[in-house]
């Protein structure tokens, strides 16, 4: 089962907590267990997991790529969002949780967070549900 869903996002670099929209299209899926692909269809956007109990961390996540691949730098792509393809390159464009009992498996801190670098844009996501028994 494959859905799509769209993520509207509101500054150039931003990274937004996605795992409502993912657990939703698992829920409509009706399946039990089995791997959950999560994809971004895009050059200048990501996808990863990690902490967002404390806001800190996706902010801290942020400020040390902006650090490690700044936007102004000695880039050749003549579109100018060099920083952009880097960052989401470093992040990836897919990630895969498993899911037993219809519950995703992610640890207690772990969210699923769209990966902003080129923003603001309105941004697609697709999700892919497959059974395993
Ligand atoms: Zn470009």
């Amino acid at each position: 089962m494959l859905k799509q869903f769209a993520v509207k996002t509101g500054s150039r670099c931003q990274m937004i907590d996605i795992t409502g929209q993912v657990r939703s299209v698992l829920r409509e899926s009706g399946y039990q267990s089995g791997i959950c692909q999560v994809y971004v269809p895009h050059t200048t956007a990501g996808i990863t997991i990690n902490e967002n109990a404390d806001p800190d961390v996706p902010r801290d996540i942020l400020a040390t790529l902006e650090k490690l691949v700044p936007l102004r730098g000695n880039y050749r792509h003549s579109e100018g969002n060099s920083d952009a393809h880097v960052k989401a390159s470093l992040m990836g464009s897919s990630q895969t949780v498993f899911f037993e009992n219809g519950t995703l498996i992610l640890g207690t801190w772990q969210s699923l967070f769209f990966c902003e670098f080129d923003g603001p844009r309105t941004r697609s996501v697709y999700v892919q549900v497959t059974p395993v028994s």
